[in-house]
């Protein structure tokens, strides 16, 4: 038992819609969220863990990074085949919409709680940052680090907010959304050739040559955060994709789990050391077997729990 009546809890989102509210046809590993909760719920930090349900994200609140037509041609069901196709997880559940909307929620959710608490929080899906202002794709509809960063601008006061963006793939529609927004600094880690193969351009992109290695991944990390704490941020929202790992489908980056987990053990206690709240999205993660992917959702939950933990009572 690692939790005590003075334990800083750790709040992490998530709803059962992440896995059902995807088809079983679909080719993305659906069953990762609930399977992750379930081992998340077996493990020792589940003492200084709290599991919150996210409500649906209001319309509104995806106007603050969205045009118009794309979400009401969503919310309405009334998107092409082809900007269907481009999203991906096709074929769409009647629950599609729905799932979207939570999801996108608990982004919210958590960045608020954060903001509030002064600590670390989570999401258990979403860091979907190839979604642009009026067009969905590569599995994300809305774009749920844009639209938290221009929340806490717009209705929280925050002056500026960091992107850390450590997927393999760029953080492109977080980029252009934010291309604008001089209190959101967007930096993008990723692996230079990958999906998406037509770049944006965020404030800072480190790009890495496939199969660099925790050594060079880790580095490159390293300056990320270095560029991060210079703008002084007072949110941090963290993109951490999975799949910059050795056994990813999608991957190329050759990073092992242990390296997986030091490059969040450095966010985490940089961000600790400098007070700064940090909402954690979970982003991509497709390794095959599906197992090692999970192995580092959880590292990165786990570890997002202990370091809360650490953070001094207010
Ligand atoms: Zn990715």
């Amino acid at each position: 038992m690692i939790g005590s009546p003075n334990s800083r809890i750790f709040h992490l989102w998530y709803h059962p819609l992440y896995t059902d509210g995807i088809h079983v046809e679909a080719r993305f590993p659906r069953e990762r969220y609930k399977m992750l909760l379930e081992r998340l719920g077996d493990s020792e930090q589940n003492d200084i863990m709290k599991i919150r349900k996210p409500a649906a994200i209001s319309r509104e609140s995806l106007l603050l990074a969205h045009d118009a037509k794309y979400v009401d041609g969503f919310l309405e069901g009334n998107l092409s085949e082809k900007e269907m196709r481009r999203i991906g997880l096709t074929p769409w559940t009647s629950r599609m919409i729905e799932r979207t909307l939570c999801l996108t929620g608990g982004a919210l959710e958590a960045t608020i709680h954060a903001i509030e608490s002064k600590g670390i929080t989570g999401n258990m899906a979403g860091g979907t940052h190839h979604a642009h202002r009026s067009f969905g794709s590569g599995y994300c509809v809305f774009n749920d680090l844009a639209i938290s960063a221009l929340y806490a601008i717009e209705k929280l006061g925050i002056e500026r907010v960091a992107i850390l963006d450590l997927d393999v793939h760029q953080g492109d529609g977080t980029a252009t959304i934010l291309s604008e927004e001089k209190r959101a600094l967007t930096i993008s880690v990723h692996c230079e050739k990958n999906f998406p193969f037509r770049k944006s351009v965020s404030d800072y992109d480190l790009p890495i040559a496939s199969l660099a290695g925790d050594e060079l991944y880790l580095k490159t990390v390293r300056e990320a955060l270095e560029i991060c704490l210079e703008f002084e941020p007072q949110l941090v929202l963290y993109q951490a994709g999975v799949d910059g790992l050795e056994t990813d489908s999608l991957g190329k980056l050759n990073v092992t789990r242990e390296g997986m987990r030091k490059r969040n053990q450095y966010v985490f206690e940089i961000m600790l050391a400098n007070k700064i709240p940090t909402v954690v999205f979970m982003g991509g993660g497709y390794s095959k077997p599906i197992s090692h992917t999970l192995d580092a959702f959880f590292d990165l939950f786990s570890d997002a729990a202990i370091w809360n933990n650490r953070w001094p009572r207010q």
